[in-house]
């Protein structure tokens, strides 16, 4: 039986762009920024926004991307989801970085084992036809959960992305950071076709 494909978002979901954001912040601004100064999925509350390009800029330097250290239990997890969903990563990369897209698919074969045939790189994740997308960002979330009335969204839980979603969307909604749960709805999923 052919397996449920499903999105799986890179930064925040399999990879910590976090700690490159407050090693660059720290030097921007000589001080140390933890994830708890974090109120939601952007970096509002610790990048003013006269200072955003200057930042951005720094980010996308030769290889942040690629040296970025899977989360912990990200790679067993992705593993674990591999057996039973065709996974597919959905990523935006970082714009005005010429050599993201590159680092990042060099860094999904290191780390994951994942060919860049099976990585969808866009900013646009709504356009993903799949039956679940795995993202940490709610607008994300909110917009393939539209696109797709059937599928199933999963909003990966982070101490930064405590969104409310409308009364209509929040019943739909996953909120997890467990493998073994969407692991388990996929395969559910699976039996029930
Ligand atoms: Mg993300």
């Amino acid at each position: 039986m052919k397996k449920p494909r499903v999105g799986v978002d890179v930064d925040g979901v399999l990879g910590d762009l976090l700690t490159p954001c407050f090693t660059i912040a720290a030097e921007m601004f000589g001080k140390t920024f933890t994830i708890d100064d974090l109120t939601s999925w952007d970096l509002d509350s610790i990048i003013p926004k006269d200072r955003l390009d200057e930042f951005w800029q720094k980010l996308g330097e030769p290889g942040i991307c690629r040296n970025l250290k899977p989360y912990h239990g990200a790679i067993d997890g992705m593993r674990m989801l591999g057996e039973v969903a065709d996974v597919f990563l959905v990523t935006s990369h970082l714009h005005g970085s010429p050599q993201w897209v590159y680092e990042r698919e060099q860094w999904a074969h290191e780390h994951f084992g994942i060919d860049r045939h099976k990585i969808v790189h866009t900013k646009s994740k709504h356009i993903f036809a799949g039956k679940m997308l795995i993202d940490d960002k709610p607008k994300n979330i909110e917009e393939w959960a539209e696109e797709h009335p059937l599928g199933i969204p999963v909003l990966w839980h982070q101490p930064y992305n405590h969104h409310m979603f409308t009364r209509k969307l929040a019943p739909r909604v996953f909120r997890t950071n467990s493998w073994e749960l969407v692991s388990s709805v996929v395969r559910a999923m699976t039996i029930s076709i």
